[in-house]
């Protein structure tokens, strides 16, 4: 069986992260850790966490670092990703989040951190023009649209723009995303863990740009 990998994955939304977040996973066999599916959940479940993440979110508010922490560091102290590693995807968003990593990790230290890249300019225009259905949730985009109108393929739901898909809204979480994700990034880099992967072209070539970045680091 192939190694396993400790990973977090950067990059903006809109760079192809979650596409090729699965596609690792499947290739290293470890799980994909996303923080915002994490906290989704339990927000669904409505588990004390997801009671609590509802609250804040409902209010505007960010979840805080502690709680976000607090979430990681038991996912990563289960039997899979102990044994055979992770990606993590959302998660550090800030240094204090990233310092609290590497103390987490100090046993089992990150192999990489690549930074997914793609150009703010592109994510933008990938963004606005993508669509959504409403009841399953399957992804199109202007680009590539249902067979018929706006109706889903899968399920015959209302395919639609998602209320948070804006314009104004994109430039806003992009924007946030840049200021945070930056001083991140020097950070990383300056411990010697910062690959980053251009993410322009097809699918399947930067999965393979992926994989070829990721075994050099663990060779
Ligand atoms: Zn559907």
């Amino acid at each position: 069986m192939t190694r396993g990998v400790r990973m977090v994955m950067l990059g903006r939304q809109g760079a192809g992260k979650g596409t090729q977040c699965v596609r690792l996973s499947r290739h290293y066999v470890v799980p994909h850790i996303s923080t915002g599916d994490m906290l989704r959940a339990a927000v669904r479940e409505g588990t004390d966490l997801g009671l609590k993440a509802a609250e804040l979110m409902a209010a505007g508010e960010l979840v805080p670092d502690d709680v976000m922490i607090g979430i990681v560091e038991e996912r990563l102290d289960s039997d899979d990703t102990t044994q055979r590693g992770y990606i993590l995807d959302g998660f550090p968003r800030t240094v204090d989040q990233a310092d609290a990593l590497a103390k987490i990790t100090s046993s089992r230290p990150l192999d990489a951190v690549i930074d997914l890249d793609v150009a703010k300019e592109t994510v933008l225009e990938r963004l606005a023009g993508r669509r959504v259905c409403g009841d399953c949730a399957a992804n199109y985009s202007v680009d590539k649209p249902p067979r018929y109108g706006w109706v889903c393929d899968n399920c015959g739901g209302d395919v639609v723009q998602r209320e948070d898909d804006t314009p104004a809204a994109i430039e806003q979480r992009l924007a946030d995303y840049e200021s945070k994700t930056a001083p991140l990034i020097a950070w990383y880099d300056e411990r010697g863990l910062l690959e980053v992967v251009d993410g322009y072209g097809a699918t399947d070539e930067v999965t393979e740009r992926l994989l070829t970045a990721i075994d050099q680091r663990r060779s």
